[in-house]
């Protein structure tokens, strides 16, 4: 008896320590021991598992929860030779407050020609998400793409001139046009063209599915099939495409799903810090 309420104890503990609540939009991360047999399942998807950046020990799984996600009760499903197990996850609501802003009106109603493109692109980019790369390029923490102060965050609910409801897909940060933009971590870049409301874009692929854009660009420096390296330059910031003056727009994608990016980045990083000792039980 004592011994199985343990066991559940520690179970828990390893499966849905970091996992139990997570805000639409948001990557929720598990660790498992290395070597572990399981398969976790997320809305019918397998979700791959990872090795620990830091940690040979452990194993990681991270699950993006697509902004459109209603708040409720879900649940990952865990497979493993001795069964089937549920693990809770609990979708909050992320809070995102609301803007209003104004546009060119082609950038809002794109005529037929316009649209065909936009078309076009959504399926180009679409296809190069859904691309799972089993290799992982980087190693290290994952640095900004520019030191500068963040504008509008990932997930603000977005009313553009009045009509067209949208929500933020990223993060932007203030920059006048010709502020060097740099790959957050290494990659491949997978594209560097112009697109009608990205402008000038580059998408890196990190491997393992998780890619990062670098949008409205006034200069793009890198080609496509191209190595980068953490801090390379790959433009400079600018604002082409569908925007309200000159910033980066930065965004990323995870196994198909756009997330926020500082929190995907910061959750991603805090498995570089050292564990922290463990607290001598105060009485
Ligand atoms: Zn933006």
């Amino acid at each position: 008896m004592r011994f199985g309420l343990s066991a559940l104890f520690l179970l828990c503990m390893l499966l849905s320590a970091d996992a139990t609540e997570i805000a639409n939009g948001q990557t929720a991360l598990i660790s498992l021991p290395a070597g572990s047999e399981a398969r976790l399942f997320y809305e019918g998807k397998e979700i791959p598992l990872l090795r620990h950046p830091a940690d040979p020990a452990k194993q990681i799984a991270l699950i993006p929860v697509g902004y459109r996600t209603a708040p409720g009760e879900k649940a990952l499903h865990r497979l493993t030779p001795e069964g089937d197990t549920l693990l809770p996850l609990r979708i909050v609501d992320g809070g995102y407050p609301s803007e209003t802003l104004q546009v060119q009106p082609s950038k809002v109603k794109p005529d037929p020609e316009q649209q065909k493109r936009v078309s076009r692109e959504y399926s180009e980019a679409m296809k190069i998400y859904g691309n799972f790369t089993p290799k992982r390029y980087w190693s290290a923490p994952f640095a900004m793409p520019m030191q500068s102060n963040v504008t509008s965050n990932f997930g603000t609910a977005r009313l553009f001139n009045g009509s067209l409801k949208s929500f933020h897909s990223g993060t932007d940060f203030r920059a006048t046009t010709g502020t060097p933009v740099d790959a957050v971590n290494d990659g491949v870049v997978v594209l560097a063209k112009e697109r009608y409301y990205a402008g000038n874009s580059v998408l890196i692929d990190h491997g393992e599915g998780l890619y990062s854009c670098y949008y409205h660009l006034s200069r793009i420096d890198v080609k496509v099939g191209e190595q980068v390296i953490k801090g390379e330059q790959v433009g400079l910031s600018g604002s082409t495409g569908r925007v309200t003056g000159p910033h980066l727009h930065f965004a990323v994608m995870l196994q198909g799903i756009q997330v926020d990016p500082m929190q995907l980045l910061s959750t991603l990083n805090a498995l570089f810090d050292a564990p922290k000792p463990e607290h001598a039980s105060s009485r």
